[in-house]
């Protein structure tokens, strides 16, 4: 429902400047209140060709651009993000609703990815050898693609298409993004930023949409590579989309990340770390933890007994107010999916020690509030187990051993972080290498790679061969080209030769 005064629109970033053309408007709400905040034009077609048109006049002037000079332009855009944080946070805050200072972590998080994408142009540096045959040199070098895509996800709208774009573009590519419909306004002022540190018009545009919009991208013959983040089927999807036209594809997943919990650990610190990392960002964060995996019954009671009283008493508002510390849901049907999710556990058996559903926030009834939930007892065949619930539930499995811990990770099919709690250096060691799961904590609940690593989950979190960010973003954009060369005044081809060539001629 539309609030009485109009709410603002949100159009595309196309060649430097803004257009508002729409095949259709949709509604962008404020979580904490249920009401409209804005509307976004989503692109029809026509918008969607001009924005692949401009990336693609702009991309021979900047392919050529000494890749100094890009970084310059990063450099300048980094201190204007740092300028504009509080401004970038209230609008992080008011469309996707999490707590300041989750948004203010998120945004650091988003500039250190333009931090790694100031030092780029050190692995652009290609690799050479001299004399690879008679008087012959060879050598390889990292081509960017050309017009690259970006799909992101609503739950970090200003930090994904930071692991994204600033990459492609200093590799010398041009981009185009589309961010989540949900919550678009904090990542376009992003992206006005960076023009006004002076990226050329064209080298970055933003258009919304859907699934056409997306599909339309992907399927342009002038796009060559897609960056997607986002729910498991959708990136499934887009995967398979992309790599049938044989085009790089790397799609980011769901995920369903375990953390154990061994008799020998500090069990007051590991419920500390739980609470952030199961009910930070409401639960809605790729990383958080999810599923508890508690080794024997005691560790099991202790770990509730100190987790309880601690999830009763999460401090759950309107993210702006000081001292809060989870917000809203994304939507309504968030919430209801959360609450329904919540039924089956108990249907199927399980204990809920606390019951978010029996939270409210006074003066805030229409948002899409709901409580911190704790699930006991609950067993790898239920739906509370399997399914990314993407929501503030944290889940308990009993287990008898290590073993049998990291047997139970291994057969879900998410395999994007997880983290082990212990002061046992074996269990530790044991743990990191058994585990089918891309990105490991030890006595680290949210082991998110830093900028200068790469990101990236095992099995349906990551469909691709390179994750996101860091090294990996850089060979990601770039394509090896490999040149050999001979000069006549150094070695002449004085006869014809029918045998494959070797180093001796
Ligand atoms: P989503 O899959 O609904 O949407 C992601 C993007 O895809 C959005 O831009 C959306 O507009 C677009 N989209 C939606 N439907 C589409 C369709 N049918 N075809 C093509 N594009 C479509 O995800 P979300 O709800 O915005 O984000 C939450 C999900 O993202 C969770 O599953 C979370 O685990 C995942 N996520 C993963 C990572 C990671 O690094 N693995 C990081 C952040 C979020």
């Amino acid at each position: 429902m539309a609030s009485p005064s109009m709410p603002t629109t949100i159009g595309h970033l196309i060649n430097g400047e803004s257009d508002y053309s729409a095949d259709s408007l949709v509604e962008v709400y404020n979580p904490a209140t249920g009401e409209q905040s804005a509307e976004l034009c989503f692109a029809d077609s026509d918008t969607v060709e001009r924005a692949i048109a401009s990336a693609k006049s702009a991309y021979p002037q900047w392919r050529d651009t000494p890749p100094a000079k890009r970084a310059q332009v990063m450099y300048r855009f980094k201190q204007l993000l740092e300028a504009h944080s509080d401004e970038l946070c209230q609008l992080i805050t008011q469309e996707h609703g999490k707590v300041l200072s989750d948004a203010q972590g998120e945004l650091v998080r988003g500039i250190e990815n333009v931090e790694f994408a100031c030092g780029i142009p050190q692995l652009l540096k290609g690799e050479h050898s001299k004399n690879v045959g008679p008087a012959i040199d060879s050598w390889s070098e990292f081509q960017p693609l050309g017009v690259v895509v970006g799909i992101t996800p609503f739950n970090f709208p200003a930090m994904v298409p930071l692991w994204m774009w600033p990459s492609a573009v200093m590799c010398g590519n041009c981009f185009i993004l589309k961010p989540s419909e949900r919550d678009p306004s904090s990542v376009l002022r992003i992206v006005e930023l960076a023009h006004q540190a002076g990226l050329p018009n064209g080298v970055l545009n933003v258009v919304h949409g859907g699934q056409a919009v997306v599909e339309q991208l992907i399927d342009a013959p002038d796009v060559q590579a897609v960056s997607f983040v986002g729910s498991t089927a959708i990136a499934k999807a887009i995967y398979q989309r992309a790599s049938e036209q044989g085009k790089r594809c790397q799609a980011l997943g769901g995920a369903k990340n375990h953390a154990v919990v061994m008799p020998d650990a500090d069990i007051a610190g590991a419920a500390n770390a739980l609470m952030g990392a199961a009910f930070g960002s409401c639960g809605q964060r790729c990383m958080a933890i999810s599923v508890a995996v508690a080794v024997g019954d005691d560790t099991a009671d202790a770990l509730i007994a100190a987790l309880t009283p601690q999830v009763k008493a999460l401090k759950i508002g309107e993210g702006r107010v000081a001292g809060c510390e989870m917000g809203p849901l994304i939507t309504q049907q968030a919430k209801q999916r959360v609450a329904a999710y919540l039924q089956a556990g108990a249907d199927d058996g399980a204990e809920l020690v606390v019951d978010g559903r029996e939270r409210s926030v006074p003066g805030f009834e229409q948002g899409y509030f709901i409580g911190g939930s704790l699930v006991d007892r609950v067993s790898p065949s239920m739906s509370i187990y399997q399914d990314e619930i993407f929501g503030p539930v944290l889940v308990v499995v009993r287990v008898e051993s290590l073993h049998q811990a990291v047997d139970l990770i291994n057969q879900h099919h998410y395999g994007n972080g997880c983290c082990l709690f212990t002061r046992d250096g074996e269990a530790a060691r044991c743990f990191a290498d058994q585990v089918q799961i891309g990105m490991v904590g030890i006595n680290v609940p949210l082991p998110v790679p830093v900028s200068y690593h790469s990101f990236g989950g095992w099995k349906s979190s990551l469909f691709g061969d390179l994750s996101a960010y860091g090294p990996d973003s850089v060979r990601f954009y770039t394509r090896r080209k490999t040149i050999t060369q001979r000069w006549p005044s150094s070695g002449i081809i004085d006869k014809t030769q029918f045998a494959f060539p070797s180093t001796d001629a």
